[in-house]
């Protein structure tokens, strides 16, 4: 068949305000004028909703009976449009008076005072409007209070609709509708609730939409803001996940703090934010800083956990302060100068390094610091120390995927965006919470399931986003290599794969297609749960969609099985041809803003930075030359929990700890707690006091996000600059600032400018970052690899020609279903599932100390299916205690649908009742990634302490 071009999108030609334009058909006149630089006023639209033509602020004169909404009227051929005649002009005048004539009274002008752009008052000025203090005529709609950032006041509210737009189309979250009739119309949230106790995820998308002060943030820690005039903007990206949002902090240069932030236009995020993006800034601020060097005092050994953990009260909620008691743990430690700090550091490592050798040494970096402090970190540790035992929570997130898709595919990174979704007929989302995790990419995939993807959500929990799917598979914990052998058995079976792409671009076919035919639909159901209809029906939309994408997460990382788990998802892509072109690929979405880029920076024990194996020949001498040093180490080296176990037998005795917490955040902690008290020698360079630094010889005060320099890069490969937004506290010092003194007294000297000049050093050894700068990663960044990046914002897509295998290809590795290391029996008969919330972040000492975060999400618990709590007797909000092999918590059990009887569920944050003190270390062969999605626990009612007598 004749394949025909498309047809040439039709114009229309027209005059605005008598400039003559040609605009493609169907275009609106607000956005022809806009695009000739001819501002209408307009309260209701804005460009990223579609129009509703409500507020009638934009009508145009076209020469007609009556004038036209500019925001909804297409152009049309030969229509001559006046924007602004008298007549017009004094319409507008009069409506604006109209909405002013009930706007409630306030203080002060709320563009002044809020964080919101009062359009509405803007308009007041321009059309020289007096304000009418003393109304509403008929006001008292009333206000809402009751979130802990926001206020809602109805009586300034003009039911522009902006708000419910924004909360439905932009984010999905649908909570904002509209009650009452006539004028006591209100927006309500859900059912009328007050704002505070609905479904509302605060994510603030509705005050940055709203043109009056009917939504606004409130001050956070009742600080007033100061006027819009009066505060310093600077451009930087969010400090939390790997979405890695663009956002403009707006700063109260006075006081040293962020008054509030505005999300900011990237290709990425879309001027969009989640809860901690747009709220959660403030614990830079906090008081508890740490501002000076600590040293340990003599008589504070041996080393062992110094801050008592901190029990719930009776409902097993948390006291006052459920972090590190720095009352109880700084007595143990004496300040000090950055010399004697740093003299101690480099002299007590180097002593061990002496007498222990390499093998001794380990280093822990963070994905929370940039990539010139990853690549700085590693480079101090493998060729300071001559040692690979360098890793970072990569290890505790994806490194399997990472494993799956480097040894597969070649290349750990994304094969497309998160955006690249609403080119795709089909996307399966597995193992992944994404509306906690990533929210603003979860955005994306509500947005695009709107606009017609169908979406197939696979999780044992059934989280937020499986509310908008096609398809939900609630399968059994563990399960996930039975239920993709399942699927593909079908897609082989019914000839649903792609000959050609399997042909030309795959090995391993055969293998495969070997091992899943002994998964027929029938067996695999039994493993997995979901039933066979179900399997066979989303392999018929797979194989039959034109362009299919996978984007996963921690459900199919964290799994002794981990690397099978992603091996299926390379071969379910691989088979059907669903790489490399727009719509489809493999995404596993990455935890941490800077997790991608740490890897790529080499913060890992078996590569340098760019995935550049230790091992493989060539590559050892390319650093030891880059570097100018020799002897690096020819072997890979110990991961997180190897080095961990290292340090338990006397192996590891000197540890650099930059910005990692694995007192909470690593499994078992008890066994970690041992390690660390076990170490000769323990540096921890962080932000706060952390669990982790009460095991700590020497603290060194290190700067937040916020009070630095240096790139960040996302989960799609975008690599942008986050700019310094606040001073520095106490004497506290760049991350970057701190390794490169340490690295110069142990003998290595390191000797940087700025993070500019180490990024141009690991620009010109990482092929993946060639051709990038400062200079030209511009104010939205620009993804990786990229071959013109003073032009184009870079390959969405991996993988169009040929995978990164050394022969291009993508070599399948059929993997067997294996149960679980610990399954459930009598005496512990729960399985436990961790992760986060959306309000917090790994350990919490970022985002507990944030005024908003802890507010909303206050306490540590469980969750457990109501069914379950009836069987014990529980309530919601009853204190229980759940025990595992390893340990026990007592936390609040709360009541939970989403999880299957004989499941729960516990996000690890809290510290006063750690889920990481019941899981088990068992770790993915390959990828060494622990096992945090499954171990068997026992859940039962906690005694609860009688009451004291009156
Ligand atoms: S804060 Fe976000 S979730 Fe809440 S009502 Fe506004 S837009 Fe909706
Ligand atoms: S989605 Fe991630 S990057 Fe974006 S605002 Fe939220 S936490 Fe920050």
């Amino acid at each position: 068949m004749a394949i025909t071009a498309p047809p040439a999108a039709r114009t229309v030609t027209l005059s605005i305000d008598g400039q003559e334009l040609t605009v493609p058909e169907g275009t609106t006149i607000y956005d022809a004028a806009k695009g000739a630089g001819i501002d209408i006023p307009v309260l209701c639209h804005d460009e990223r909703y579609d129009p509703v033509g409500v507020c009638r602020m934009c009508v145009v004169d076209v020469g007609a009976r009556v004038y036209a909404a500019a925001c909804v009227r297409p152009c049309e051929d030969g229509m001559e449009v006046k924007t602004a005649t008298p007549e017009v002009e004094q319409r507008r005048g009069t409506l604006t008076q109209l909405l002013m004539a009930d706007q409630p009274p306030t203080e002060e002008d709320p563009k002044e005072t809020t964080t919101a752009d009062n359009e509405l008052l803007v308009l007041a000025r321009r059309y020289g409007i007096e304000r009418e203090d003393g109304l509403p005529l008929g006001g008292g709609r009333g206000i809402d209070l009751s979130n802990p950032v926001i206020a809602v006041n109805h009586d300034a509210c003009i039911l522009c609709d902006r708000c419910v737009r924004a909360c439905d189309d932009i984010q999905g979250n649908d909570v904002i509708g509209r009650s009452g009739k006539g004028y006591a119309t209100l927006i309500a949230f859900d059912l009328n609730d007050p704002m505070g106790e609905s479904s509302c995820v605060t994510c603030g998308e509705c005050v940055a939409a709203c043109p009056t002060g009917a939504l606004v943030n409130k001050p956070i820690h009742d600080v007033p803001i100061r006027p819009r005039t009066e505060l310093d903007s600077v451009d930087t990206v969010c400090p939390y996940c790997g979405v890695g949002c663009a956002l403009t902090f707006h700063v109260d240069r006075e006081r040293n703090a962020i008054a509030y932030a505005d999300g900011r236009d990237q290709p990425g995020s879309q001027r969009r934010l989640c809860v901690k993006g747009r709220y959660g800034w403030d614990y830079a601020s906090s008081p508890q800083r740490l501002t000076t060097p600590l040293i340990r005092r003599e008589d504070s050994y041996p080393k062992g956990p110094l801050s008592s953990d901190v029990k719930g009260d009776r409902k097993g909620r948390k006291k006052p302060g459920g972090l590190v008691d720095y009352d109880e743990v700084l007595p143990h430690f004496r300040e000090a100068s950055w010399e004697e700090a740093l003299s101690l550091v480099a002299d007590r490592l180097g002593a061990i390094h002496k007498d222990g050798g390499p093998a001794a040494m380990a280093g822990f970096g963070s994905a929370k610091c940039s990539n010139e402090e990853a690549y700085l970190f590693q480079k101090l540790i493998r060729a300071g120390f001559g040692t690979n035992n360098v890793d970072h929570c990569t290890r505790l997130c994806h490194a399997s995927s990472v494993a799956a898709l480097t040894r597969d595919v070649g290349s750990g990174a994304v094969s497309t965006t998160y955006g690249d979704i609403i080119n795709a007929n089909v996307a399966i989302l597995a193992g992944t919470n994404t509306t906690a995790n990533h929210p603003v990419a979860s955005s994306f995939f509500k947005q695009a399931r709107r606009r017609g993807t169908k979406l197939i959500v696979v999780d044992p929990r059934r989280e937020r986003i499986a509310d908008h799917a096609d398809i939900y598979c609630q399968l059994k914990p563990g399960t996930d290599v039975a239920f993709y052998n399942g699927i593909m058995h079908e897609l082989i079976a019914n000839g649903w794969v792609d000959r050609e792409f399997i042909a030309e671009r795959v090995t391993g076919y055969g293998e495969l297609a070997k091992l899943v035919k002994q998964y027929p639909p029938e067996r695999a159901a039994q493993i997995c749960g979901v039933d066979a209809d179900t399997l066979r029906e989303i392999a018929r939309i797979w194989g039959t969609a034109n362009a299919g994408v996978i984007y996963w997460g921690m459900g199919i990382s964290q799994h002794t099985t981990g690397t099978d788990n992603a091996r299926c998802l390379i071969a379910m892509c691989s088979i059907t041809g669903n790489v490399g072109r727009h719509g489809t690929g493999l995404h596993p979405l990455r935890g941490q803003n800077n997790v991608q880029g740490a890897s790529d920076a080499g913060l890992i024990p078996m590569t340098y930075p760019d995935y550049q194996m230790v091992d493989r020949q060539g590559t050892r001498e390319k650093f030891e030359q880059a570097w100018s040093v020799s002897g690096l180490d020819p072997e890979p080296g110990l991961t997180v929990t190897e080095i961990i176990g290292s340090a338990l037998q006397g192996g590891v005795r000197g540890m650099y700890m930059m910005g990692e917490n694995p007192f909470l955040s690593d499994p078992n902690v008890n066994k970690v707690r041992k390690a660390l008290s076990a170490l000769d020698f323990l540096v921890v360079q962080d932000i706060f006091l952390t669990e982790t630094a009460e095991f700590a010889d020497v603290v060194l005060p290190a700067t937040s996000y916020m009070e630095k320099e240096g790139t960040y890069t996302n989960t799609d490969r975008r690599v942008q600059i986050g700019r310094k937004v606040l001073e520095a506290p106490g004497e506290a010092r760049e991350d970057w600032k701190i390794i490169c003194d340490i690295s110069t007294r142990i003998g290595f000297p390191m000797d940087y400018g700025s993070p500019r000049e180490v990024f141009e050093e690991m620009a010109a050894i990482m092929p993946n970052y060639a051709g990038l700068s400062y200079d030209n990663l511009g104010p939205s960044g620009k993804l990786y690899p990229n071959s013109d990046p003073e032009h184009s914002d870079g390959s969405v897509l991996l993988f169009e020609e040929r995978f990164n295998t050394e022969d291009g290809k993508a070599h399948l590795v059929p993997a067997e279903w294996m149960p679980a290391k610990e399954l459930p029996n009598e005496e512990f008969p729960f399985i436990l599932n961790t992760g986060r919330l959306l309000e917090h972040w790994h350990t919490g000492s970022m985002t507990r100390r944030s005024f908003a975060l802890d507010a909303i999400q206050p306490e540590a618990f469980v969750y457990v299916n109501p069914d379950d709590a009836a069987a014990m007797g529980v309530a919601d909000g009853d204190l229980v205690r759940v025990t595992s092999r390893r340990g026990s918590i007592e936390l609040a059990a709360r009541l939970s649908h989403r999880d299957t009887p004989g499941t729960c569920f516990i996000p690890f944050h809290f510290r006063e009742a750690a889920a990481n003190v019941l899981t088990i270390d068992e770790i993915d062969p390959i990828g060494k990634i622990p096992e945090f999605k499954f171990c068997a626990v026992r859940v039962e009612a906690a005694a609860v302490p009688a009451e004291p007598a009156a």
